[in-house]
């Protein structure tokens, strides 16, 4: 089989499993469910010398392992390699790294590996996903080749910066060289250019820049990411946003007014900074309310798992699965 063939192998491959799943409120691709759908054994484990392996033996036994010392948006990516290998049918392989590029790959990139990278990114980033959170957000063309906007795209569709932009050129947003351009730019740059000084506690810890838009979405973010509301007050009407507190577990880290309007009338804008205590399932439930009658005239309510990556074993919501079984 050509290289061409294999790669419109892994695309077609790629929409059937796309089409097959559900997606609900999630603005990323479920690959976890996707694998378990499939009864496909999955292992994650400290793999110090490979992101990830397909493995077969004489054909009929098949398996996923995934390195746990990647984050989330890496492993998802890795997942969906390895479960690329698995459906175009390919023997054995042992990942070193994968490739982000999918399609775009270079030419040196082995058939079976740029393939698998092709079934990664048509999965996790298919033109749907990304016009859905494009169209949310208000993220036009031009929009899209702001770094800042890239990298919000891709912590909703649960993959790296990099990956984000080679998906872009897969969409016809962006082309090769502005890619090749856009994904040198520091991810770490563009975290600090959201947050306040000392408020990211851990280099993978993402920040999430949060609006109204986000309302009724679920998101998968790291356990330490940082979330960034933008609120507008109703001020010269009595309205102010408020964080609703449901289960304690929500920290407000900080807050800030960058565009603060003092004319009469004005709106006002404010950013409060959010982080969960705990791990786990959160709603981040924002109410834009007139504190003195408890008025409500808008409401933001995202739902988070703040899981973040795997951990050793199987895959946390197996773990939980078989947990329940035997309970
Ligand atoms: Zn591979």
């Amino acid at each position: 089989m050509t290289k061409r063939a294999e790669i419109l192998r892994a695309v077609s491959e790629a929409a059937t499993v796309f089409a097959d799943s559900p997606s609900g409120a999630r603005t990323s691709f479920d690959i976890i469910g996707a694998v378990a759908a499939r009864n496909i054994p999955l292992l994650f484990r400290p793999l110090d010398k490979l992101w990830g392996a397909f493995i077969t033996v004489n054909d009929e036994e098949r398996g996923i392992i995934v390195t746990t010392k990647l984050g989330l948006p890496v492993q998802r990516f890795t997942l969906a390699h390895e479960l690329g290998h698995l459906l175009l049918g390919h023997q054995t392989s042992l990942d070193k790294t994968i490739g982000f590029a999918g399609r775009n790959a270079p030419t040196s990139r082995p058939p079976q590996e740029a393939a698998a990278d092709t079934f990664a990114s048509e999965l996790l980033a298919p033109k749907r996903l990304l016009r859905a959170s494009a169209k949310r957000h208000g993220w036009t063309r031009d929009k899209l080749h702001q770094p800042g906007n890239i990298y919000q795209l891709s912590l909703r569709l649960g993959i790296s910066y990099q990956a984000a932009c080679w998906a872009l050129v897969t969409s016809d947003v962006l082309t090769r060289q502005q890619a090749d351009r856009l994904q040198a730019t520091s991810v770490k740059d563009l975290k600090r250019a959201l947050a306040p000084t000392g408020s990211i506690t851990n280099s993978w810890a993402d920040v999430w820049a949060l609006t109204e838009a986000d309302s009724e979405t679920f998101l998968e973010a790291g356990s330490d990411d940082l979330f960034a509301v933008r609120v507008q007050d109703h001020a010269s009407a009595g309205y102010v946003w408020r964080l609703v507190d449901a289960n304690a577990e929500t920290e407000i880290v900080d807050e800030r007014a960058p565009d603060l309007d003092h004319a009469y009338g004005a709106r006002s804008g404010r950013v409060v900074y959010v982080r969960f205590r705990a791990p786990g399932v959160h709603q981040l439930v924002f109410e834009h309310i007139r504190p003195w009658n408890r008025a409500v005239l808008a409401r933001i309510e995202i739902d988070i798992d703040g899981h973040g990556k795997e951990r050793d074993g199987w895959a946390r919501r197996t773990k939980c699965e078989v947990l329940e079984q035997v309970a």
